[in-house]
């Protein structure tokens, strides 16, 4: 795909420019400028008046006018509806029994078709995918994402490869029987390949160069970092201002550079990002605090969503956005699992139900980043509560804890 001129871009609703050489990119799909850097979508002007745009009810294209869609008939309605945002009583008063949390809310996504917030980067890919006239589609997966992009593909009548490591193999069998139903099978070609998730992407990749199939996958596919913005959206409104922090368990942080661009887009502010990965596999915490090689050598964790042990190239971005991370429980697996079932208590006292291991991981730091002083009790923090259990911890723990 060519860069065109920014004259050219102008005539479009939205165009990509990279943020390190400036190149303007205003059709088509692409995931790197052709120096290699990222490519954020932008919008000519945002008209506030009318946003978000009421007539779409609590659908996420209420916000339409900074999503990069032309033709609102590829608008793929996965029945995502606006998730609720409570405010914490229990675990603002037991993380910080000394000074109670004032102003701590909590962003619920497990009520999503999928179960996670990955709807949201699926509604905005797929929809996007169609209208540019795509038929298929492939991405690399260890399950929430791919699962999400089956429902989105099956929906909208796409084909999708699904590229699984061998490792992954048992985790997205049962999470796939339990969404099976949803999902019309026609559509989903699941290619187990490779047994670590870095063997699955690069033969994911390969596939897609050879046949021409865009690759979905990942931090680079700016599409997902548009779709998940909306989570911003909807917080900004409830909340009538930019808070403090957004604290949320980290893979790549399509999440947490999601967030930071809603604020940006809608008032012009940065609010603080908290990145937290788990202890017993955390490379993004460690480059954080300085080691010189972050990558883990074995992956000591519960928490598979998000345990991948190599750094991501994300992370100068995130931490270009101002991003801090921290980690998420004492230790690795052991650790966590007695730690688990006290962070699970605290969610459903505050009347959460449907919480995965990425949001105890995420509330666990947030823990430690008020003990060692980074956030302040009476600063506004938003904890990103991003999907439900799944099937990752050992049976005799899972049943004692449903
Ligand atoms: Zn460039």
């Amino acid at each position: 795909m060519c860069c065109v001129l920014y004259e050219e871009a102008k005539m479009t609703k939205f165009y990509q420019q990279c943020i390190d050489c400036g190149a303007i990119y205003s059709n088509g799909y692409v995931r790197n400028c052709k120096c290699g850097g990222l490519l954020p979508f932008r919008y000519h002007s945002i008209d506030l008046t009318d946003f978000p745009d009421q007539s779409f009810g609590d659908s996420p294209w209420k916000y339409h006018q900074v999503l990069p869609l032309n033709d609102l008939d590829y608008a793929l309605d996965l029945g995502m509806k606006k998730t609720p945002f409570l405010k914490s009583k229990e675990i603002a008063k037991e993380i910080s029994p000394d000074n109670p949390m004032e102003n701590l809310y909590i962003k619920v996504e497990a009520v999503q078709p999928t179960r996670t917030f990955k709807d949201r980067e699926a509604f905005m890919t797929v929809s996007r995918m169609r209208e540019l006239g795509y038929s298929e589609l492939v991405t690399a997966t260890t399950g929430d994402s791919g699962l999400a992009h089956a429902r989105a593909c099956s929906i909208a009548g796409m084909k999708l490869y699904i590229y699984i490591p061998g490792n992954a193999r048992e985790r997205w069998e049962r999470m796939f029987d339990e969404l099976r139903s949803d999902i019309d099978e026609e559509y989903v070609k699941v290619i187990y390949s490779g047994i670590t998730f870095d063997e699955a992407i690069a033969n994911a990749i390969s596939f897609a160069k050879k046949s021409g199939t865009p690759l979905e996958y990942g931090f680079y596919n700016q599409l997902r970092i548009e779709g998940i913005k909306t989570i911003g959206f909807e917080v900004l409104e409830d909340l009538g201002r930019v808070p403090d922090w957004y604290v949320q368990a980290v893979g790549s942080g399509v999440g947490l550079y999601g967030f930071h661009k809603a604020c940006m887009e809608r008032y012009g502010t940065a609010p603080g990002l908290a990145g937290i990965q788990p202890k017993g596999c955390a490379p993004m915490v460690r480059a954080f605090k300085g080691y010189s090689d972050p990558t883990e050598k074995a992956v000591d964790t519960h928490v598979l969503g998000i345990g991948n042990p190599r750094l991501y190239l994300s992370y100068p971005h995130l931490i270009r956005a101002g991003t801090v991370f921290e980690y998420g429980f004492s230790g690795g697996k052991e650790s966590e699992l007695k730690e688990i079932p006290g962070l699970l208590e605290l969610y459903h006292k505050d009347g959460v139900p449907d919480v995965g291991l990425e949001s105890c991981t995420a509330l666990s730091g947030l823990e430690h980043l008020l003990k060692s002083g980074v956030i302040q009790p009476d600063e506004t923090v938003v904890l990103m509560c991003s999907g439900g259990m799944r099937c990752d911890l050992p049976e005799s723990l899972a049943e004692s804890i449903t």
